[in-house]
């Protein structure tokens, strides 16, 4: 089965949106979309898979919050501990500046750590704890950012990134 993401460019060539392969072929078909790149999979004579496309007419959107849950977190960490860069199974968020010390729920103060750098840290500072972050967390810049990142992680996609230089 083919499960191709295609990403989807805004007549301005301002990365729009990921649909699915099928949702771009009705776009292309249509010919409400043009075809940028392609994977060089044939899916139909002489038709291969798209997997960058551009609308023929300018799309406004609106911004979406991208919403603070831990799921998404672990997406923004690579499911990584920003403490010791340790990939593992059992992972949880600290807060940077813990709760009890006033550090909020926000992107800025939470982060992905595995249980043993957890527990080192416990209700310390990184400063105190002498525990430096690997990548200092910030809240990603739209969702649509967010998506693309998930979507070209270890190569993926690659025709993708010509288009998203900067977004
Ligand atoms: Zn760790």
């Amino acid at each position: 089965m083919i499960c191709n993401k295609v990403l989807v460019l805004n007549a301005s060539y301002e990365p729009l949106n990921i649909t699915s392969w099928r949702r771009a072929v009705v776009l292309l078909i249509k010919g409400k979309a043009e075809q940028l790149e392609n994977n060089k999979t044939l899916i139909y004579y002489h038709f291969p898979l798209p997997s960058v496309i551009r609308l023929r007419h300018y799309v406004r959107v609106p911004y979406k919050r991208i919403p603070l849950t831990r799921r998404n977190i672990l997406e923004r960490d690579c499911y990584t501990c920003q403490y010791c860069n340790a990939q593992t199974e059992k992972l949880t968020l600290d807060h940077v500046i813990p709760r009890s010390r006033g550090g909020g729920d926000t992107w800025e103060n939470i982060v992905t750590a595995c249980v043993k750098c957890n527990i080192k840290k416990g209700n310390r500072t990184p400063k105190e704890a002498k525990m430096n972050i690997i990548n200092s967390s910030k809240k990603p810049y739209s969702s649509l950012q967010f998506e693309i990142f998930k979507h070209t992680k270890a190569n993926f996609n690659r025709e993708w990134h010509k288009y998203i230089i900067g977004i």
